[in-house]
């Protein structure tokens, strides 16, 4: 067993931590008060080749793993820059693409992702289906060569600032007429397909919208892989590394919190010459916090670890649980340090109340802590399915 990592992965933690710092959570939160985007951030990250770590190096990536990538996702919330699209273009669509996609679009689309010049989001989500990915009913009919896709997706994150949606639809299995799952990339520049913002209580430079696709025309080549027997594991490649990468930013948040607070409470005093941290009622509920993040990186770097040496269903098993733990251990981390602080908790200056609504955000997304737990009985517990 080594819970340490490797030289080179300490040196990226140290750089990204670096970059992160520059930036820091005033850029990130101007940034979404001014309805703008991260984006000298992103493109910096890309130069320097954090975005693309985890894309092979034939295609301009650094060739590493989820490890890194989770790295790259930790230590830039740690810095207070919580970035949503690293978990959607790089974790899931780069994965997808390399995993399942054809050669072409390897190529196509692989350098751009790795460079950070193009971003590809995830639209998976729809209003009726919700949870139950069984009823998706976004369908792709065949129209000679070319595919027609007709549906609804919702919560959609940064499509304005895509290139491309990876879109997960049903097509019509002819052999069974049974509806399988197909993914597809989408230009979000395609006619037919409307976006509308939706009003998000979550302080964040990334927005999410609504998507209408009414027959929007593609080439036979934007169905991911050379089949339709694609679809379904092309899917399943995307949520370990969504899981992980999405853990990874909620214990980078629930770092950068408990950092804040507790620099706050070693020096400030009420009480005469001690600091309030003197206090266990305040020290106390940090050090829980502090303690249930750690307990989080550590099943993310087991999960990480899993996934990277190919150990796809243990690795499906921890990175589900590292993201329960890591989205509630940034809940309990961001709420204790705004209590810590106390009404400099709730300003925008000291940074922590800003992050309430993401870190919130971060137990119904990408995966309810409701179904981790639904999957933890069924595949942990050996329990019967309830739905
Ligand atoms: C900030 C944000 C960003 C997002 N970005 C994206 C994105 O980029 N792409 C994308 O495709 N989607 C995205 N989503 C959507 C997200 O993945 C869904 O919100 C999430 O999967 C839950 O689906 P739902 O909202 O339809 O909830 P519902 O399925 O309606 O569930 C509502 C509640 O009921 C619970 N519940 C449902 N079924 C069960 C059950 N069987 N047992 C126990 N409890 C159950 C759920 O856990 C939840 O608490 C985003 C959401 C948010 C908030």
């Amino acid at each position: 067993m080594n819970f340490d990592l490797t030289p080179e992965q300490d040196q990226l933690r140290d750089a990204v931590r670096a970059l992160g710092r520059k930036y820091g959570h005033g850029y990130f939160v101007e940034k979404a008060r001014a309805g703008g985007h991260t984006t000298e951030l992103w493109q910096e990250a890309g130069r320097l080749g954090y975005l693309g770590v985890n894309i092979p190096t034939e295609y301009g990536g650094g060739g590493g793993g989820i490890t890194e990538l989770a790295i790259v996702c930790e230590e830039l919330a740690a810095a207070g820059c919580p970035l949503l699209l690293l978990v959607v273009s790089p974790a899931i669509a780069a994965t997808v693409i390399n995993k399942h996609g054809t050669d072409e679009q390897r190529k196509r689309h692989l350098p751009g992702l790795a460079d950070g010049s193009q971003k590809i989001v995830f639209a998976i989500t729809e209003p009726e289906a919700g949870s139950n990915f069984h009823r998706l009913g976004t369908v792709a009919r065949r129209d000679g060569d070319d595919w027609l896709l007709t549906g609804r997706k919702c919560y959609i994150s940064g499509v304005d600032e895509a290139g491309h949606v990876l879109v997960v639809a049903r097509t019509e299995d002819s052999s069974t007429g049974k509806l399988k799952p197909a993914l597809f990339i989408v230009p979000t520049a395609a006619p037919g397909l409307e976006k509308s913002k939706l009003d998000m209580e979550i302080l964040s430079p990334e927005n999410q919208f609504l998507l209408y696709l009414d027959d929007v025309r593609l080439p036979a080549d934007a169905l991911v892989g050379e089949s339709l027997d694609a679809g379904l594991p092309a899917l399943f490649a995307g949520l370990n590394p969504e899981r992980i990468t999405v853990a990874a930013m909620g214990a980078g948040t629930g770092r950068y919190a408990i950092e804040r607070a507790s620099a706050y409470t070693a020096t400030r005093k009420v009480w005469g010459g001690r600091s309030i941290g003197t206090h266990q009622g305040v020290a106390h509920p940090l050090a829980h916090a502090a303690v249930q993040v750690e307990l989080a990186r550590l099943m993310i770097h087991k999960a990480a670890t899993l996934y990277d040496a190919g150990r796809d269903l243990e690795a499906g098993v921890a990175g589900n649980m590292a993201k329960y733990a890591a989205g509630e251990a940034a809940a309990l981390a961001v709420d204790t340090a705004v209590q810590a602080l106390g009404g400099a908790g709730m300003t925008t200056e000291y940074g922590v109340a800003t992050l309430l609504g993401a870190v919130r955000a971060g137990r119904i997304a990408p995966v309810s802590r409701e179904m981790i737990l639904n999957f933890v009985a069924q595949h942990v517990l050996g329990q019967d399915k309830s739905y």
